[in-house]
Order: structure tokens, then C-alpha cells, then sequence
């Protein structure tokens, strides 16, 4: 690692890369905010990280390129496989394990510094004491509980909220300790031994921060965490003295920070409980009364009749559309349909699926029109004016026990208004509960008839009668 005296002579062309490489990243999250302008986005990031890495080693103190083109084909061959071998639906720990890899980075950093600073004896300000700590930190306990996140998402380790007695009291002393010994290296930078004692501290804390949250509220954890990392990443670039750390990082802490928020009041979480890290006990979920209470079914070709006589139809996707891969059948509805002069609206949940912007992503794929792709807010009020909402693969999103039931796990999450259409149909392989583990009313209502099946070939086989009556 380039030592600090070199550090501070940053050449020009590093500090022009670094320029359009900022740039480049702001605009990349503000394309990333609206479905039509994502893919720039995503673009426009990568190219804007090649830039920043270009201008890194353009950087006269790197003298030599081995170790970096190593670890640069090591990363590629982990990366590319990563990328085109996950699926869809496993995005969420994907993300999880990727912030673990870039707090351990950060961790690692900080840990390298410290020792150069203190070897070097130059360099050691109380200021860059402080940010140092705060990256170490940040650094390793969004490593550690990012693995956390990855285990319970992956079910290798239990979903459930791991929870003791006086669970929040441990953990909030834990961090105060690790605090206390962050400014005390902060006072005291050569006092060596508490510095391991502080990466252990760190690490333990990432560990005890996420067991007792439930898998149901991972999602928003682990954005979360991608803030810690922002974060971390934004006080390395102190410690460095590098501005472009300092921007991408306060960029991806804020956004990361932002994007919490916005999953807690779609979730009707606490953003209280997520920073305690007491939540999600919800989610361990009665699963329902044992009672066989009654409900009907239809056939493909009776769902399509009843869906060509309709004059206005709310399609609400979920997270079965996703693991069947639905979504170029659902768009081949969406054409028969729209042929005919029928009104074709999809209702988007904010957590429908399993990661924030999942259907959107997935109908984008399909090339539906963006149009036609309406938020919660705006779909709801226009739900009891629609003939048909036809639920695919969606559960928890669209159960009126949100609305009225005190004692359900997602009492309070705001739903798509399903119930209110005149007919519902859903789309599913059996009568069992979504992600919350819990019964859906709307499925025992007069109105509503159960289509049992694969999302992808129940919604093909009601193209192929829609067609054939053309
Ligand atoms: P749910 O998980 O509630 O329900 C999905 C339904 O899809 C299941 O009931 C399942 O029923 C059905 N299904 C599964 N596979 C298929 C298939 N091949 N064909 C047809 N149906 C299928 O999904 P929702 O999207 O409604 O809700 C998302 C839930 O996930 C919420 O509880 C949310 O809080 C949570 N969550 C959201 C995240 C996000 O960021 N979006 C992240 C993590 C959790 P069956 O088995 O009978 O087919």
C-alpha cells in the first residue's frame, strides 16, 4: 500500500479520473432510480469504477503490477461466474456476500494503515486516529454481518430470530466497550495491543447485530449494511487521503441509508428496531389456523374467458412470477389482452419478490411498457373500479390481514387493495403461505378463484386458449 507521505502527491490525470469518476457515479444512481433509466445506470457506474481504477494505478507510487493483475484475474474469476450463475432470486445474498468482501477489504485497509503509521511513526493525527477506528469498525462488523445476512438468506444458517434476554442490553455494551477502546486508540495510537482487541470487537459485534433479526427483515439489514460499508469505505478514503473514497462512499452510505427507510415504511418497520437489531420476531409467524375453510378453483381456459370479458385488469406480480421465470408469458398476456381493448395495469408492491425492484426488473426484461407498471399509491384507489386483479406468484403483498389483524406478523405492511377488485384470481401451485408463513384471507373470499399451477406455464396455457379464440 502506498504510504501517506506519497499519498498526499496525487498526480493530475489521477485527480482528473477521479473527477469524471465522481461525476460519472452521480449520475449513475440518479439513472438508477427509474426503471427506464437503470440499465444507463448500471453502464455508467461500471464505467465510471473503470475510470477510478485507471486513475488509481496511473498513481507513481505503484511500482509494481503483479500482485495487482493477480488479484485482479482472482476477483474476475470469482466475479464473472458469480454474475452469470446466481439466479434472479438470489440477488439478496449475492449483495450480502459482496458487502461482507468489501467491509473485510476496508477492514483489512485500515488494519494495513495502522501498522504502517505506527512502524513509519509519521502521519498519526488524533483526526486520523479517529476515522481510522470508525473504519476498522464499520469495515469489520458490516463483514461479519453481511456473512450473517448471506448465511440466513441462504438457509445455511436458521432464518429465525436467534434471541436471548437481555439481548439488546449485551449488544448495545458491546458497541459502547468497542467504542470506548476506538477513542482510546484515537488518544493513545501506540498503545498496539488494544488494536486487535478492537478488530475482535468489531467482528463480534457484526455477529450479535444480526441474530436476532428474522430472514423476513434481511432485506432491509442488508441494506443497511451496504450504508455501513458506504460509510467504512468514506472513512478509509479519510484515513487514504482520497477524495474519490470519500465521495463513492458517502454516495453508497447515503443511498444504502435511503434505501432503509424507504424498505422499513413499505415493510411498516421501525428504523428504531432495525438499528437495535431487535426485529423480525413477527416473522416467526403462526402459520395459520388448521381449519379447512373452503375455496374455488378455475381451469386456464375459464380464467382466460373471464379475463377477455373484462374491461379493466390489475395484474400483481410477486415473488412466484420470479421463481418461475413468468415474466415473458406474463407479457405475451399483457399483449392479448391490450389486443383485445382491455385496460392492463401491473400493481408493484415495494417488497414484492425479494429485493427491492425485483418485479419491475423482471417485467423490464420482458419489455412492458413502463407505463403500465403503477406504484402501490396509485394502483390502490383505482382498485375497486377493476374487473380483474389476477395475482401471480404474490402472497403476503396483497393479505387483508394487514389491514385489520392486530395479532398477524405483517399487521400494519400496507398491501395491494386486491380484495377490492370485483373478481380476484391467483395464480400459485398450492394453498400454501407466502414468505411470512402465514394464511391468505383473500384466497377463501366469494369472489376470488385459486389458478393452481406453475406461474410460467399456468399463465401459458391461458395465452394458448386466448389465442386460439382470436
Ligand atoms: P410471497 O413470498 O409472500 O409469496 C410468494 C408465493 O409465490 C408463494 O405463496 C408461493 O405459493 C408462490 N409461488 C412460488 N413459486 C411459484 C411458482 N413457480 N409458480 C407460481 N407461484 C409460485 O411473495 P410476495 O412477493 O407476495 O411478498 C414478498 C414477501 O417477501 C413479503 O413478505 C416481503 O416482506 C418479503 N421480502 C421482501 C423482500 C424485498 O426486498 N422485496 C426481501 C425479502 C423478503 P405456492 O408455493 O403455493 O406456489
Amino acid at each position: 500500500m502506498p504510504h501517506q507521505a506519497a499519498i498526499n502527491e496525487i498526480p493530475l490525470v489521477t485527480q482528473i479520473c477521479y473527477l469524471i469518476a465522481s461525476a460519472l457515479f452521480i449520475l449513475s444512481l440518479k439513472w438508477l432510480s427509474a426503471p427506464a433509466t437503470s440499465r444507463r445506470g448500471v453502464l455508467v457506474g461500471e464505467i465510471g469504477m473503470g475510470v477510478a481504477i485507471i486513475g488509481t494505478l496511473l498513481m507513481p507510487e505503484i511500482k509494481t503490477f503483479q500482485w495487482i493483475i493477480v488479484t485482479l484475474l482472482a476477483g474476475t474469476a470469482v466475479g464473472i461466474p458469480m454474475a452469470m450463475l446466481m439466479p434472479m432470486t438470489a440477488v439478496p445474498q449475492r449483495t450480502a456476500l459482496s458487502h461482507s468482501f468489501g467491509g473485510l477489504a476496508v477492514g483489512c485497509v485500515g488494519a494495513a494503515e495502522y501498522y504502517l503509521m505506527i512502524r513509519h511513526g509519521e502521519g498519526i493525527t488524533t483526526f486520523k486516529m479517529a476515522v481510522l477506528s470508525l473504519e476498522v469498525l464499520l469495515g469489520f462488523l458490516t463483514f461479519t454481518g453481511s456473512l450473517m445476512a448471506f448465511g440466513k438468506l441462504q438457509e445455511i444458517l436458521p432464518s429465525r430470530p436467534l434471541v436471548y434476554k437481555g439481548q439488546n442490553f449485551i449488544n448495545l455494551l458491546l458497541l459502547v466497550i468497542a467504542i470506548a477502546v476506538g477513542v482510546w486508540l484515537t488518544v493513545e495510537p501506540t498503545k498496539q495491543i488494544l488494536f486487535p482487541v478492537f478488530i475482535v470487537m468489531s467482528l463480534a459485534f457484526g455477529v450479535l447485530l444480526i441474530i436476532p433479526i428474522g430472514g423476513a427483515d434481511m432485506p432491509t439489514v442488508i441494506s443497511l449494511l451496504n450504508s455501513y460499508a458506504g460509510m467504512s469505505a468514506s472513512a478509509m478514503g479519510f484515513v487514504l487521503d482520497n477524495k474519490l473514497l470519500i465521495i463513492a462512499g458517502a454516495l453508497d452510505g447515503s443511498s444504502g441509508f435511503i434505501l432503509s427507510i424507504i424498505m422499513c415504511k413499505a415493510m411498516n418497520r421501525s428504523f428504531t428496531n432495525v438499528l437495535f437489531g431487535a426485529f423480525g420476531q413477527a416473522t416467526q409467524a403462526a402459520t395459520g389456523s388448521t381449519e379447512k375453510k373452503s375455496y374455488r378453483s378455475a381451469l386456464p381456459e375459464e380464467a382466460a374467458q373471464i379475463l377477455s370479458s373484462a374491461s379493466s385488469v390489475v395484474i400483481i406480480p410477486g415473488y412466484g412470477m420470479a421463481v418461475a421465470q413468468a415474466q415473458h408469458r406474463v407479457r405475451e398476456l399483457f399483449d392479448q389482452l391490450t389486443k383485445r381493448g382491455i385496460d392492463v395495469k401491473f400493481g408493484i408492491h415495494p417488497v414484492a419478490g425479494r429485493m427491492p425492484g425485483h418485479m419491475n426488473v423482471l417485467l423490464a426484461e420482458a419489455d412492458i411498457p413502463y407505463d403500465k407498471l403503477a406504484e402501490m399509491e396509485d394502483v390502490n384507489p383505482e382498485m375497486a373500479h377493476t374487473d380483474v386483479a389476477l395475482i401471480i406468484g404474490a402472497n403476503d403483498v396483497t393479505n387483508p390481514a394487514a389491514r385489520h389483524d392486530k395479532s398477524s406478523p405483517i399487521y400494519g405492511m400496507p398491501i395491494i387493495d386486491c380484495d377490492k377488485a370485483r373478481t380476484v384470481m391467483v395464480i400459485k401451485r398450492s394453498m400454501s403461505s407466502g414468505f411470512a408463513g402465514i394464511d391468505n384471507e383473500l384466497y377463501y373470499m366469494d369472489k376470488t378463484l385459486m389458478l393452481f399451477g406453475d406461474a410460467k406455464g399456468f399463465v401459458g396455457e391461458m395465452v394458448k386458449s386466448l389465442s386460439s379464440g382470436d
